[in-house]
């Protein structure tokens, strides 16, 4: 994906193990894709908790060491990009907060989207919210309800409703919770007699954590008293919707989420593509990184040689908009190179996982053109996003999405491609067996559940 949408956010929650701060930090590093505002951790010791949080990446904010300070075998850390609330130090994460049971700290990946009707039910009460993210809500129904069984936390839970993936920290205790839809992911893992909770499995090959199973949807996971319990605070048979687009473009292509492999995963959606959309070409080019599992797929269900037509560069920071085409090129050559020697005299297969704006695409299209490509077809290997995400993800709004009101045609001749094909819902659901327990809202424009829908 050349233009992506940004996540929101990753967790991480360490019970048992001693110098459980510098791991949490450590394990941060690996979900680092999934937030670069800013990160943070809080640990528990003797009752006592401990917080180092700061804006920027992870490497930054424990440059000096910072995570060594911070005591106890028990804490919680977190990487955000922001989806609600602006991005600064006091929306940085977790969050702390002191109620009648005592200290609670929370890391949240989602967005609440019924935290308009609860900022204002819980204002009306006399909650005085230290920062606009929706996350402190938690915090806030928490207090109100003076939760602190599993009952009284999962009630909590289901009245602040979805998305949310979180781990919560106690003085003595840890949970871990997935709403009942599921749309974020979550797992469980195991680190010497200590247990570790986290958005992406790459967590826990980073601290040599084994990898034990996914937290269901409606599950909360209790660590406390050196054991792990289970608890679902949702009825049996509640329907699912996984967001498609972390196993599509969001996890890393290493992690187990949903069961799957993001890599595999993206690799048997190439060649769906490819039996879906094939091109008379000579060779298969990646937009790297995020095309390039679904090339492979691609190249090998074409049957033709995959090539490193694009190089990226990886010092680039994040991209920017540049107004006007030369502008526009001259952003897309600082990130992506084209190898003139590869494509010369060529028809290029050129993929990509999705395509939100399309506002590089085309400028790609041209440097593969300029540098002596004889065709390029585009293969997309979703189908055309034309819906924003309201479950937390930092979609543009919908009249920015490329495929928004725009024809297969339209879109074909705007990025000036040869030819252009998506890989269609059914084509993409059809990877699966159990299809109905993803979410799709982003490109059905079914969405499995809004704000009025929740009960406050
Ligand atoms: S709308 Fe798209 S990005 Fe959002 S949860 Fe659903 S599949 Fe994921």
């Amino acid at each position: 994906m050349t233009d992506h949408p940004r996540d929101a956010c990753g967790v991480v929650g360490i019970y048992g193990v001693d110098g459980a701060a510098s791991l949490i930090a450590l394990s941060l590093h690996a979900l680092q894709h999934r937030g670069q505002e800013s990160a943070g951790v809080v640990t528990s010791c003797d009752g006592v908790f401990h917080c180092h949080k700061g804006m920027g990446l992870v490497s930054a904010v424990f440059a000096r060491g910072e995570a060594e300070n911070l005591p106890g075998a028990i804490g919680i850390g977190h990487v955000r990009y922001s989806t609600a609330g602006g991005s600064n130090l006091v929306n940085a994460q977790p969050l702390v907060g002191r109620y009648i049971h005592g200290q609670a700290a929370l890391a949240h990946n989602g967005t609440l989207i019924a935290a308009k009707r609860l900022t204002y039910t819980l204002g009306a009460t006399g909650a005085f919210f230290q920062t606009d993210a929706d996350s402190e809500i938690f915090l806030h129904q928490l207090a109100q309800e003076q939760a602190s069984t599993e009952d009284e936390i999962g009630q909590v839970l289901t009245r602040v409703g979805p998305a949310f993936s979180l781990v919560l920290l106690f003085a003595d205790r840890l949970i871990a919770a997935r709403d009942p839809y599921g749309f974020r992911p979550l797992v469980l893992g195991k680190l010497r007699d200590g247990y570790v909770a986290a958005s992406e499995s790459c967590a826990f090959d980073q601290i040599g954590a084994a990898f034990l199973r996914e937290i269901e949807p409606g599950e909360m996971v209790i660590c406390s008293s050196g054991a792990c319990r289970s608890f679902f605070f949702c009825p049996p048979g509640h329907p699912h919707a996984r967001c498609l687009l972390e196993l599509i473009y969001f996890a890393r292509p290493d992690s187990l989420v949903f069961g799957e492999m993001p890599h595999l995963f993206r690799q048997r959606s190439g060649r769906a593509l490819a039996a879906e959309h094939p091109a008379e070409a000579d060779i298969v080019v990646a937009i790297p990184d995020s095309g390039m599992s679904a090339a492979m797929g691609y190249a090998e269900a074409a049957g033709l040689p995959l090539e490193r037509g694009l190089i990226r560069n990886h010092y680039v920071g994040r991209s920017f908009i540049a107004p006007g085409q030369e502008a526009r090129a001259a952003a897309v050559r600082m990130k992506h190179n084209v190898v003139r020697e590869v494509v010369r005299g060529k028809r290029v297969v050129l993929v990509d996982d999705s395509l939100i704006r399309g506002t590089t695409t085309d400028a790609l299209g041209r440097e593969l053109r300029n540098a002596g490509a004889r065709e390029v077809h585009l293969r997309i290997a979703c189908p055309p996003t034309r819906h924003p995400c309201v479950y937390g993800v930092n979609f543009p709004r919908r009249e920015e999405l490329l495929a928004h009101n725009r024809s297969l045609e339209e879109i074909r001749s705007h990025l000036h491609m040869d030819s252009l094909g998506y890989l269609s819902l059914e084509g993409i659901t059809g990877l699966f067996s159990e299809s109905s327990s993803f979410c799709t809202a982003c490109w059905s424009g079914r969405y499995p559940i809004l704000d009025e829908e929740i009960p406050l």
